[in-house]
């Protein structure tokens, strides 16, 4: 394939001192009450993004302009008519198929499956807009068991009038909690005045980075992270370095380069495999696309304005060329990362003479920006990320971090960097989902699940009674998405779970998913152990196990009832479960299994439909309070 033929584009960060400022944002706003948003709003609506067309092209009154524009599937109207189920909301700003692109910075964003609450309004061209552009559109963000409505204020620049004269700083919002918002406008634009009792803190950056709660990752602007394939089948990639050496480090930085080049490398739970390949006399770099990956020394072209060691600046620039159409790992899609360049700046003498250690400090220069190369973008410090103060402890301590530590730590990974790369890299199988077991017979279960992996060799399908301890019970070969468990137990209860397994190692557990054997059909008879309930239909047995390891079965107390049972474990005066077996099929087509324990002891409670034969096992572990249990779904055999 010719690489002339593939469009490509390059995704590079600036590495800084801490005495540097970042770059300028490109929009300014003057921030809008919510109150005005709603009452300004003809429509405000929850939606969740369906489709994302990045490249629609309208014609206006100035030419044309390009536009994204998402199709919105309406979850609930908040104020106004919503004119059907589905709307389209266009931005300006996108990109045409050829690969030009035009983003405007301080646009919303959103990707297939975002939910959002909008605030909208007539486009002019049949569609919609957000009011306010991003002041009147909020992304739903889950986290810490919590959904809050976050606004992306990090691109735009608040503009403030107070009495000294306009002012301008960065933008920052408060967090709202998505629900207790939509609410408050749903009663505002039916005309309430409800107080705003949705704040629940500042956009600080650390509660959010806490809710997001990882790495940063390069994206186009299609939403796609970038990846090299090579490492996949066990290929690597070639590094050079520029033949006049690294300014102000002795040797002229080869050695620290090979070692940054290793400290990635050694992660082991990813393939990475950048090689050390000698010197080169191109100056490329980052300017011209030549296909070698390249550190070009010194920045002889002068693309960087020249370090400064009086007020700081930038010490180098980094990162991949790659390809804008994407291809698929482990079922997301990824754009091709085919070359690399790292360009460190002029005038960076001093600044490794001034070092604690300057062949560290070089290291650490290089190992972040071939973490740039591998995919990475800055975990902290940017001023349009979300933690710009790298105040996050788990940030801060990354290779990523924005501002170099320059501590003498070299080449070090943090557990955020690793996590970063194992996300992009990684081979290990995603696990199985949506795992179901079903009784087929009285010693067969069969197993179902979804194959979310598209690298794994095959499954490991484990199985335990419901007190007992996983082993494995098959493998399976790749593919695979059922399973027909035989030799079992009759009447007894068994949890499963199931793994994807690859060379690289094994997916974590699929869900467990539990299923009794069949019992063979027989009428219920009563003794002291066994309780026959609902006209003799249901037969209910418990075992049980207290922490010296005795075991023993429960003993039912004579009661003057049909449906309910009372037992005992240890002493005839200690009664311990009350059990009832109910006929709710005139309410939803099923009998019903409801019981309470006042135990914390192991128990395990059988009930069996004698009529057909069906089980029922529920388990309580040993020392956890048992809960009380409604199963209005037990039995689905009616009447
Ligand atoms: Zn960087």
């Amino acid at each position: 394939m010719s690489m002339q033929s593939i469009s490509r584009r390059a995704l590079f960060a600036l590495f800084l001192t801490a005495a540097a400022t970042g770059p300028l944002a490109a929009t300014s706003y003057v921030q809008v009450s919510d109150e005005a948003l709603v009452d300004a709003s003809p429509l405000a609506v929850v939606a969740r993004v369906t489709a994302v067309d990045r490249g629609v092209v309208l014609e206006g009154e100035r030419g044309k302009s390009l536009f994204t524009e998402y199709v919105l599937e309406v979850e609930e109207p908040l104020k106004g008519d919503v004119p059907g189920h589905l709307l389209r909301m266009r931005l300006p700003g996108g990109e045409t198929p050829d690969g030009l692109g035009l983003k405007i910075y301080g646009m919303p964003s959103f990707r297939i499956g975002d939910r959002a609450l909008l605030f909208l309004e007539p486009d002019g061209h049949g569609a919609f807009r957000p009011a306010h552009l991003f002041l009147g559109a909020f992304r739903e963000v889950r986290g810490g068991g919590r959904a809050v409505a976050v606004r992306n204020l990090h691109e735009a620049t608040e503009v403030r009038q107070t009495a000294d004269g306009v002012t301008t700083e960065p933008g920052n919002d408060r967090l709202r909690d998505f629900d207790a918002f939509v609410r408050w406008v749903a009663a505002r634009g039916a005309g309430a005045r409800p107080e705003a009792d949705y704040f629940i803190g500042y956009l600080d950056s650390q509660l959010l980075r806490q809710m997001i709660g990882k790495y940063v990752l390069f994206e186009d602007d299609d939403g796609a992270n970038l990846r090299w394939f090579d490492f996949d089948t066990a290929g690597n990639v070639p590094w050079k370095a520029f033949s006049t050496g690294q300014q102000g480090v002795s040797g002229g930085g080869y050695a620290e380069f090979q070692a940054s080049l290793q400290a990635w490398n050694a992660e082991a739970s990813t393939p990475i495999d950048y090689r050390y390949d000698g010197k080169t006399d191109s100056t490329n770099g980052l300017e011209v696309y030549d296909g070698l990956n390249t550190i070009v020394f010194n920045d002889p072209t002068h693309i960087l304005p020249a370090f400064s060691c009086a007020s700081g600046g930038v010490l180098a620039l980094g990162g991949p060329w790659y390809q804008t159409a994407t291809e698929t790992f482990g079922g997301r899609p990824f754009h091709r990362i085919v070359n690399a360049d790292i360009i460190t700046n002029s005038g960076l003498g001093c600044f490794f003479q001034a070092s604690p250690d300057g062949s560290a400090a070089a290291k650490e220069l290089f190992g972040h920006e071939l973490g740039h190369t591998l995919g990475l973008g800055h975990a902290c410090g940017d001023s349009s990320g979300s933690d710009p103060n790298c105040l996050n402890p788990a940030f801060d301590e990354a290779l990523m971090r924005a501002f170099i530590h320059d501590d003498q730590r070299g080449a070090r990974l943090a557990a955020d960097d690793r996590a970063g790369v194992q996300e992009l890299y990684s081979q290990v199988p995603a696990p199985p989902l949506h795992l179901k077991a079903t009784a087929k017979s009285t010693t067969e279960i069969e197993l179902a699940w979804e194959d979310a992996a598209t690298n794994e060799t095959g499954f490991r399908i484990e199985y335990k009674t419901l007190d007992g301890t996983y082993a494995e019970a098959a493998t399976l070969a790749a593919n695979s998405t059922g399973a027909l468990i035989s030799g079992l137990t009759p009447a007894t209860g068994y949890a499963f779970r199931v793994t994807a397994t690859a060379d690289a190692g094994a997916s974590s557990p699929s869900n467990e998913a539990t299923a009794a054997t069949l019992a063979p059909v027989a009428a219920c008879v009563a003794d002291s152990h066994t309780l026959c309930l609902n006209g003799n239909r249901f037969k209910v047995t418990v075992s049980w196990k207290i922490n010296t390891g005795q075991t023993g079965v429960a003993t039912h107390v004579a009661v003057p009832s049909d449906d309910s049972g009372l037992l005992w474990f240890f002493t005839a005066d200690n009664w311990e479960m009350m059990v009832k077996a109910l006929d709710g099929c005139a309410v939803n087509q099923h009998h019903w299994v409801f019981f309470v324990a006042l135990t914390d002891v192991q128990y395990t409670l059988t009930v069996v439909d004698t009529r057909t034969g069906q089980v029922k096992a529920y388990f309580n572990p040993l020392g956890q309070p048992s809960p009380l249990v409604t199963d209005t779904s037990a039995f689905a055999t009616c009447p």
